[in-house]
């Protein structure tokens, strides 16, 4: 994987409630560079009287502000890997950052009924059933869609209905086959012949994300979920058959053990489990760009082992890293953007 093939992105949630925003965003015009300026970042923070801003430099492809739409983060996030999808090129997009930033609003959307609050996915499978041209046909489409919750792959799409417990949903386990490929055990590969029938399978995925989370104790900011898309078509001039996979991730919680309130035992463990999977991430992405390490540490967690057919390579990697606007979260903002920056 070259660095051109990750393209690292911020986007600031707007103010909720009596919130109010308290950085700036901005692009700058002449390089990929964003800045992030906070005002008066210190009396927040170590409760000193500091009037002057401070800001953070990080170098994004894009910063999105708090009036960002879905529409604009699809049109530089999502639309481009459909594109490369139809050239038969691999994807994930990963929305990384702290929990109540807006990483499932940016990759789920709200309600589905809302047609402007829609996110990454459903724009995707809308694109991908409205992109064939004379030149490229879409042969066939296919969902799937997993949770990993403490290195347990959970199958969303089950049986094809929703569950009341998340026992009820089959265990999903990474093997290889007799040729050496990734094959997800118990994962079901729904084929779907219409944007519609892929968004109920979305749906029905979604509600069996909620079951999961008031069972596994708050399984929403502790879990992963990958929601994948397999495209085949064919191109008019040679009639060549692509293949490609579009993966959209929605990381757990980046926030840190200490700062969170978790007291108990188990509950510190758990949080160990999620930075250690993140961390393993990390360590993978950073592994590709080099370009140059021949051991690609897939193997530490379920999440790396899940994508490793679909990241380096000439696969494309994006990161969405999501932050609040506030300053009590400020630690929270630039230790998100210091992840992102490490892999970009
Ligand atoms: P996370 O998945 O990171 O925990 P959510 O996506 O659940 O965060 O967002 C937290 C809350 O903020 C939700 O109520 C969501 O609808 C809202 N929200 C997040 N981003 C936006 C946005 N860009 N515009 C409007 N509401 C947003
Ligand atoms: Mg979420």
């Amino acid at each position: 994987m070259s660095s051109e093939n990750i393209n690292v992105f911020c986007r600031v949630r707007p103010a909720i409630d009596d919130e109010t925003i308290e950085y700036k965003a901005r692009n700058t015009n002449t390089s990929n560079f964003a800045e992030l300026e906070v005002e008066n970042p210190l009396q927040s923070m170590t409760r000193q009287s500091n009037n002057a801003a401070t800001s953070h430099k990080f170098a994004f492809t894009r910063i999105f502000d708090q009036d960002a739409t879905q529409s604009e983060i699809y049109e530089a996030t999502g639309r481009p890997l459909v594109e490369s999808a139809f050239q038969g090129f691999n994807a994930t997009l990963f929305v990384y950052g702290q929990t109540a930033t807006g990483k499932t609003y940016t990759v789920s959307g709200n309600d589905l009924e809302v047609k402007e609050d829609s996110g990454i996915i459903s724009r995707i499978l809308s694109d991908v059933f409205n992109s064939s041209t004379n030149d490229i046909e879409l042969v066939s489409v296919t969902v799937s869609y997993l949770e990993i919750y403490k290195e347990v792959g959970y199958d969303l799409l089950a049986e094809g209905r929703s569950k009341s417990h998340p026992d009820e949903l089959p265990r999903v386990a990474p093997m290889k086959d007799a040729r050496n490929r990734l094959n997800l055990r118990n994962l079901s590969v729904q084929t779907v012949n219409s944007e519609e029938e892929a968004l109920r399978w979305f749906e029905l995925g979604n509600t069996n994300r909620k079951v999961a989370e008031t069972h596994l104790n708050d399984a929403s900011s502790r879990s992963h979920c990958v929601f994948s898309i397999g495209v085949k078509c064919r191109h008019g001039d040679n009639k060549t058959t692509l293949n490609a996979k579009v993966n959209l991730v929605d990381l757990a919680g980046s926030e840190r053990v200490g700062k969170s309130h978790l007291l108990k035992q188990n509950l510190l463990t758990e949080a160990r489990n999620i930075n250690l999977s993140l961390h393993h991430l990390q360590q993978v992405i950073i592994a590709l760009s080099k370009g140059t390490i021949r051991h690609i540490p897939y193997r530490n967690s379920l999440l790396t082992q899940v994508l490793s057919d679909s990241l380096g390579g000439n696969s494309r990697t994006l990161m969405v890293a999501t932050i609040s606007a506030q300053k009590r979260h400020l630690e929270e903002s630039v230790s998100t953007c210091q992840f992102a920056q490490r892999v970009a």
